[in-house]
């Protein structure tokens, strides 16, 4: 499916791969795949993401983790230092 043509139909009319990351419900340890989805059977294949490819989107999460979490509490502590000593 990599070579853009369906194993199942034959058909090139593929959807673009998507990024998924999926969590096992015992294990902490996450798989990086991308899907590609046929567009007339609906085929849909799994690849994992190589090291090279995951790199990126990790370091991408750590900022999205870095705005979402870190930020918002040093900016609680700022508001409450500056009412306390504004
Ligand atoms: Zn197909």
């Amino acid at each position: 499916m990599k070579d853009r043509k369906c194993p199942k139909c034959g058909s090139s009319d593929l959807k673009a791969p998507r990024h998924i990351r999926a969590r096992g419900v015992t294990s902490a340890k996450t798989a990086d795949l991308n899907i590609i989805t046929c567009r007339k059977c609906m085929y849909t294949e799994f690849y994992e993401l190589t090291e090279g490819e995951v790199a990126p989107i990790d370091k991408k999460a750590g900022m999205i983790f870095l705005f979402a979490a870190v930020l918002p509490t040093l900016i609680g502590i700022g508001v409450s230092v500056w009412l306390i000593w504004g």
